[in-house]
């Protein structure tokens, strides 16, 4: 480690102590977690929080030091005791050791309305924050969501702080009223209800194209939360020219921008990223294609726009499963999706061949917070009449970042 990397954890930590929601540097954290061997193994949770400077939420010993045995008996054991009771849910991203206990796996919207369709008291939502808090929005007051580690959070969506929007909003407000707040589903509760006070909107990335048409019905431009890139790569699929697409940078008076670049422009992106989908880049989009002349590099559009545009395909995460499942044997696949996921796609199509477009294996740092301990942990505070970790947005919240989410529901 270069003193000056030294110098920047030590930065990050000290104001991470300061301020528990500062933005976690997980790009930091990440790479604590990436190798060039594809060998990533669980190891019991005391000797992972070893690697990372990061605070997981902290549990107690005895936990820690289960081994993958142990831990299997145990959460086997919780979820038969608690049967029908309980629904685990499993993103796409969660590392193999954690997705095998999921009841149902998918994609973070899929999995909250999966969870509302279900009857169990008790969800468990193995996955980040913003997903647990989107399952509470949507289940019933009858339903309790359960996220195993509270540190497991997203960088992306914590890069869009409320007080920020806010001001931003205000600042935008000044300029020009004809605009139609849209928000990312990877976005926290208090920035979805943000959007659903100011007649605004949810999108999937499955559905981000349609949601911008009937945001621009709606007023004359986007401003769009939180990620610049699949507002940018969405624009760009309307037609809409880079220069009436405006980054506004939070840390910058006026996002960073005059009042002329305001009006004039079409789409105002918020100034953050996925910091696993950033990390995709055309040399290795060239490097997949030298090696392997028929392969299909098949992306997410929370990647660059230059990626996005290079590769062969690009779309949402069951976009991506589908297009590999339903290709013929002998197909190649270069993917630029998180790792978990790519190596699943490989493990469940052994005809064909898959691998990730970056030869470093880097797993979402902040997915990767989900251990089974957490989750042996929490489904045992259930057994014991104890439950923990609960998520709770509070009804106000809750009611508005519904109406947001439920303006997305009634675009065809
Ligand atoms: S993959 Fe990116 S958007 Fe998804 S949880 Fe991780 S940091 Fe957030």
């Amino acid at each position: 480690m270069t003193t000056s990397e030294t110098e920047r954890i030590v930065q990050a930590e000290e104001n991470y102590k300061k301020d528990p929601l500062y933005i976690p540097l997980t790009e930091l954290e990440q790479s604590a977690f990436c190798q060039t061997e594809n060998n990533l193994i669980t190891k019991p949770l005391k000797e992972e929080l070893q690697s990372t400077w990061i605070n997981w939420q902290k549990i107690p010993e005895s936990y820690q030091n289960l081994d993958a045995n142990e831990l299997d008996q145990r959460i086997l054991k919780s979820k038969s005791i608690l049967g029908k009771d309980l629904v685990v849910l499993g993103h796409h991203y969660q590392r193999d050791e954690v997705i095998k206990y999921a009841d149902i796996t998918g994609d973070s919207y899929l999995l909250s309305l999966e969870a509302s369709r279900q009857n169990a008291p008790y969800v468990v939502f193995c996955g980040v924050h913003f997903m647990a808090e989107t399952a509470d929005i949507l289940t019933s007051s009858d339903q309790t969501v359960i996220l195993p580690n509270m540190a497991a959070g997203c960088s992306m969506a914590d890069m869009a702080k409320t007080n920020d929007v806010i001001d931003a909003w205000d600042d935008i407000q000044t300029i020009t009223t004809s605009v139609t707040s849209v928000t990312y589903m990877n976005s926290t509760a208090s920035i979805k209800s943000l959007c659903g006070e100011n007649n605004g909107i949810v999108c999937t990335s499955s559905n981000a194209q349609p949601v911008f048409e009937w945001a621009f019905d709606q007023n004359e431009k986007i401003f769009f939360l939180p990620d610049e890139h699949l507002g940018r790569n969405t624009g760009r699929k309307l037609g809409i020219p880079e220069s009436e697409m405006m980054v506004w940078n939070p840390f910058k008076p006026m996002g960073g921008l005059t009042n002329d670049e305001i009006k004039s422009a079409k789409v105002l992106l918020w100034k953050g990223h996925c910091s696993v989908h950033t990390r995709f880049n055309i040399t290795q989009i060239n490097n997949a294609r030298e090696k392997f002349p028929d392969v299909t590099v098949l992306v997410h559009p929370e990647c660059t726009n230059d990626v996005v545009n290079a590769a062969d395909l690009n779309g949402s995460t069951e976009f991506i499963i589908d297009t590999v499942n339903n290709s013929k044997p002998g197909s190649i696949f270069a993917i630029g999706t998180e790792i978990n996921l790519v190596n699943r796609l490989a493990n469940n199509n052994p005809d064909k061949q898959i691998f990730c477009l970056d030869s470093m294996v880097c797993p979402c740092a902040t997915m990767y917070r989900v251990h089974p301990a957490y989750l042996c942990w929490v489904l045992d505070s259930i057994i014991e009449g104890k439950p923990t970790n609960i998520i709770n947005v509070d009804e106000k919240t809750s009611n508005f970042a519904k109406i947001s989410v439920n303006r997305m529901l009634e675009i065809k």
